[in-house]
């Protein structure tokens, strides 16, 4: 499994694997990642933002900061 989502402190996508990945469940929506770069910093990503692609729904700012 990996997974690029946007990490505020790198002002990037970061590629991730599970081992980045903190927690995980089912949300309303989907699954859920709860994830921590290696810089550090936390976020969320639920499916709608775990793609590196153009997948451009505002969900992809699915990314929040806790
Ligand atoms: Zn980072």
């Amino acid at each position: 499994m990996m997974f690029a989502p946007f990490c505020p402190t790198h002002d990037s996508k970061v590629l991730m694997t599970r081992r980045n990945v903190l927690s995980f469940w089912n949300g309303p929506d989907g699954s859920v990642i709860r994830w921590k770069c290696t810089c550090g910093h936390e976020g969320f990503l639920d499916r709608h933002g775990d793609s590196s692609d153009c997948v451009s729904h505002d969900e992809a700012a699915a990314i929040l900061v806790p």
